[in-house]
């Protein structure tokens, strides 16, 4: 696997590994997570809240939740859709994103970027993006109405007219680079290729358990 290593029972991406204030992580299927992460109900929305927002009850669902708070850790859970975890090593700031087929033509991504630049005073160039594994472009099919919703980020799939095979962490990477983002990393490993190592929708289906990926602040 290279430098997309294993600690803390979960993937590490190479350019988060480097911040000691932060903890991250991507889930296997086996993998034993840090106590206390900060999750929501998922609805493949394109919303992102604040960690303090869903604690307080104030929201329920989202997609993507942000937070700079000192110990306090976010997460989503995925199999198949594409996580991304971002980190700002100014401002300190973290998020984690749902990103799915309806969370990416949302441009969820962009969103959480947005977020973190107008709550915490980010800078797009300053931020660290990581693109978990999930449904890679050799095995995700879709509809060409699908397909198309991606035609402002990767052209090819504007100009779909039968079913075709889409690669969202690509999509995710587009998004952020034209967002601002300078630094994104990309596992670039499939869910449903790799059934020893990750759940997968639509390998599984109803029985498929869910991965987590998290990001957070250091106490
Ligand atoms: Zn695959």
């Amino acid at each position: 696997m290279g430098s997309f290593g294993n600690s803390c029972g979960a993937a590490q991406a190479p350019n988060l590994t480097g911040f000691e204030w932060l903890m991250h992580g991507f889930g296997f299927r086996d993998s034993q997570y840090p106590d206390g992460i900060t999750g929501v109900r998922q609805i493949h929305s394109g919303i992102v809240a604040t960690a303090a927002e869903v604690r307080n009850g104030f929201v329920r669902e989202a997609d993507a939740l942000v937070t700079d708070e000192h110990g306090v850790t976010v997460g989503i859970r995925t199999a198949d859709c594409v996580p991304v975890l971002i980190a700002d090593p100014v401002t300190r700031s973290v998020a984690a994103i749902h990103a799915g087929w309806r969370g990416s033509a949302k441009n969820i991504a962009a969103n959480a970027v947005s977020e973190l630049v107008t709550r915490y005073g980010a800078r797009a160039e300053d931020l660290h993006a990581a693109i978990g594994p999930a449904i890679g472009g050799c095995c995700y099919e879709v509809g060409p109405e699908v397909a198309r919703r991606f035609g402002a980020w990767i052209p090819e799939y504007g100009r779909a007219e039968s079913p075709v095979k889409i690669d969202l962490g690509r999509v995710n990477r587009m998004q952020l680079e034209a967002a601002g983002v300078r630094d994104v990393w990309n596992s670039g490993e499939c869910t449903n290729c790799n059934p020893e190592r990750y759940f997968s929708f639509r390998r599984e289906r109803e029985k498929a358990g869910r991965m987590t990926a998290f990001i957070g602040r250091r106490s």
